[in-house]
């Protein structure tokens, strides 16, 4: 069973409308439909001449946020959505021109698919005799179909709220319509666009993905309408996937080097936003080794196809002009543009150097090495144990963790007193050990350091106590706290006294439920374990033990 967030699917589209009219301020659902448009572009007829030239571009359902995302101030004046994946009728189109359209006219945004094209045409039509100025744009973007006549043409994709993007711009700034569809269509025939496919989408209250995709198959140049793409090829690392893409717009487009260009990655609806950024990351390096110039990048969810994981990659050659329009500004919340108006370039910063005053060097005491290799040693030979300790009740990584911090010490030791060779053992796991541990050891063996002047027992009580205030855990809690503390107790008893009374509070740690770290999700099921770093306390502690005492 495919599961979604909807009720029952007939009112799919509605629904959805009316969710992005509550998500967007100043924007109004047309009575008996599922229209968004601009509050304060509410027209009154074909001589209103308060409301400037209308952009209103629609389509099917199902490519949230297009395009009810759009209707606000500096883009869409009207979204006209369809049912899922099928065109608006020719009367809601007429509606929607008649809601928000006045003297100045209407600039209606087509993608070139036949149903859009025909029942857009017709809306257009019907306006027309009813006095309303209408001009159209068709965005046919959609580079991986021939642009022969052996289609039936190509599609209109992502470009198309680039158009929009635009053509909203200079509607806001008063330009004719003419002008506005003229630099619209423009923009429109200079874009290309290649959508790729890692996986079918599910049309809401059908069980059944729009398609199958076989083992390492995926599907290039796709519509949004959950069609199979032009082809399949082999899943591939995503820099060489965005290497044949942007060639292919590139060379389609006539963008050479030297050109400059708008990049939008989008997201097909169910990518991470980190493959995401990994793509945008990809586009701009290749178009880099092309010597194209990226001038603005865009990215996220702009043209979805329902829950499709994919991407689409758009690339559209600009004149500052062009560029002006899409870094005008407009509260349209899903435009992906908001506060980039900037050339995407890496910023490397280099981290402050650190403020040491100049540590003196120490005579080294040979007694505290060794016993902090023999600590080092004991880790690693428990590695195994501690591993699986850790997957009973929380991730299982604190053995390697462990381990790396102990090999760090091994790689890189220190010479020096007590306190030096402490913070330098503190240093090495907070930047090798990672996860919980590696912050609480590094904590608990930075205050040691600061102590062990006052001797030993100071320096254990002062790096439990760091422990605990960094962790907020209590003894009895089921951490490696429950070890540490008894051992700091008894350490004025003696090395093995201490090693004694961590064994007993680490094996106590099997009968209670664990109220911090991972563990403590698990609740009652934490019971029966030994909490793994408390068993990771007493094995380097023993160890110690035994090498101050051979
Ligand atoms: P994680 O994988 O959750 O980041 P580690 O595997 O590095 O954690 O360490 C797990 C051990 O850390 C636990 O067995 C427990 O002894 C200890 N621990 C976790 N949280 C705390 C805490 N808040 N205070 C003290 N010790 C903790
Ligand atoms: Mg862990």
């Amino acid at each position: 069973m495919v599961k979604k967030l909807v009720n029952d699917p007939h009112d799919v589209v509605q629904e959805t409308v009316e969710g992005c009219a509550l998500l967007q301020p100043g924007v109004s659902l047309l009575r008996d439909t599922t229209t968004l448009i601009r509050t304060d572009h509410h027209a009154h007829g074909p001589a209103d001449d308060r409301v400037p030239v209308a952009i209103i571009t629609g389509g099917g359902a199902g490519h949230e946020p297009a395009d009810a995302g759009y209707v606000a101030p500096g883009m869409l004046s009207a979204a006209v959505t369809g049912g899922v994946f099928s065109s608006p009728t020719p009367d809601a189109v007429y509606e929607g021109i008649r809601a928000v359209s006045g003297s100045a006219g209407a600039l209606l945004v087509v993608k070139n698919y036949t149903g859009d094209r025909l029942n857009f045409q017709l809306g257009a039509e019907l306006a027309r005799s009813d006095g309303y100025l209408v001009e159209t744009v068709l965005v046919a973007d959609d580079v991986s179909l021939s642009d022969s006549d052996d289609n039936a043409g190509r599609r209109g994709i992502a470009a198309t709220v680039l158009v929009c993007k635009i053509a909203g711009a200079l509607a806001a700034q008063g330009r004719p319509l003419e002008e506005i569809r003229a630099r619209a269509q423009a923009a429109a025939d200079a874009a290309g666009t290649l959508n790729l496919g890692l996986a079918p989408c599910t049309i809401p209250g059908l069980d059944v993905p729009s398609f199958r995709l076989d083992g390492d198959k995926i599907e290039l140049g796709l519509g949004i309408h959950g069609e199979r793409g032009v082809r399949q090829i082999r899943m591939q690392p995503v820099d060489k996937l965005i290497h044949t893409m942007t060639a292919r717009i590139a060379s389609d487009r006539g963008i050479r080097a030297g050109a400059r260009v708008v990049v939008l990655v989008g997201d097909a609806g169910a990518t991470p936003p980190g493959e995401i950024a990994i793509a945008a990351r990809a586009v701009v390096r290749d178009l880099e080794l092309r010597r194209i110039e990226v001038v603005r990048l865009y990215a996220g969810e702009v043209m979805t196809s329902l829950d499709m994981a994919g991407i689409s990659v758009t690339l559209l050659p600009v004149d500052d002009a062009m560029v002006e329009a899409l870094d005008a500004p407009t509260s349209a919340r899903a435009w992906p543009g908001h506060g980039t108006s900037h050339a995407p370039v890496l910023h490397v910063l280099p981290v402050p150097v650190r403020n040491l005053e100049s540590v003196a060097a120490t005579a080294h005491d040979p007694r505290v090495r060794a016993a902090i290799d023999a600590a080092c040693q004991s880790l690693l030979d428990a590695e195994t144990e501690l591993t699986s300790l850790d997957r009973e009740v929380g991730d299982g990584d604190l053995g390697q963790a462990l381990a790396r911090g102990a090999y760090g010490w091994m790689d890189d030791p220190a010479e020096g007193d007590a306190a030096t060779q402490l913070r330098h053992l503190s240093e090495v796991f907070r930047r090798e050990v990672g996860g919980s541990s590696g912050a609480l050891y590094a904590m608990g063996l930075l205050k040691a350091s600061e102590a062990v002047g006052q001797g030993w027992e100071a320096a254990l009580r002062a790096g439990v106590d760091g422990v605990r205030a960094l962790g907020s855990a209590e003894p009895g809690d089921g951490t490696m706290v429950d070890a540490l503390a008894p051992a700091a107790d008894a350490l004025g008893d003696g090395l093995g006294a201490a090693v004694e009374a961590a064994r007993a509070g680490a094996d106590a740690t099997a009968d209670r439920v664990a109220r911090r770290g991972r563990a403590s999700y698990l609740g009652e099921r934490s019971q029966g374990h030994r909490d793994p770093g408390a068993v990771a306390v007493v094995t380097w502690l023993e160890a110690i033990n035994q090498a101050m005492t051979s």
